[in-house]
């Protein structure tokens, strides 16, 4: 999916986690944290271009850094559920939540899309979530549709914590 679909699906973690904790003032800066881990799996999108220039002893890399796969895989999850639950629960309970969902949401909504995602990597077998006729390209339909839902999702929350957002209560602090 593109950029701006993965950063406003990945926002709308902050919803489930607002179903676990009591949030209030931390929902905006939530809301961009969802956004950001959303988008780091695609970091291996443009470290892979960097690669394919190298080879030799760089080829050891080339899974880890192929696009849609180790970054986007369970393990990847894995490892951010654990480094994110060691080093920032301690900041905000619901921080690591709020980051694995985010960034668990990127390579879900990958999997409408035709290419399929590596989610068992090692493994370097390509998995698509629905079958092959509905898949959609980026930027396609489907991710014009997740756009907007997500779009949609943050309005709702804007609307759920009102004062978080008015020009006024901005304006006090
Ligand atoms: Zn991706």
């Amino acid at each position: 999916m593109s950029g701006k679909t993965h950063a406003v699906v990945g926002a709308n973690a902050v919803w489930v986690a607002a179903l676990v904790y009591p949030l209030g003032n931390e929902v905006p800066v939530l809301l961009a944290i969802g956004a950001l881990a959303a988008l780091l799996p695609d970091i291996d999108a443009t470290s892979a271009k960097i690669h394919y220039m190298g080879s030799g002893a760089l080829g050891v890399f080339r899974g880890v850094f192929h696009h849609r796969g180790f970054f986007h895989s369970f393990l990847a999850i894995s490892i951010i559920a654990i480094l994110t639950q060691l080093f920032l629960s301690s900041y905000h309970p619901a921080l690591p939540m709020v980051m694995i969902l985010g960034y668990a949401s990127h390579p879900i909504i990958d999997g409408f899309n035709k290419p399929g995602v590596e989610y068992f990597f090692p493994w370097r077998k390509r998995i698509r979530l629905l079958p092959k006729w509905l898949t959609t390209p980026v930027n396609g339909v489907v991710d014009q549709l997740l756009f907007i839902a997500g779009v949609a999702g943050i309005v709702f929350l804007m609307t759920t914590y009102s004062d978080l957002f008015s020009v006024a209560n901005v304006m006090l602090y």
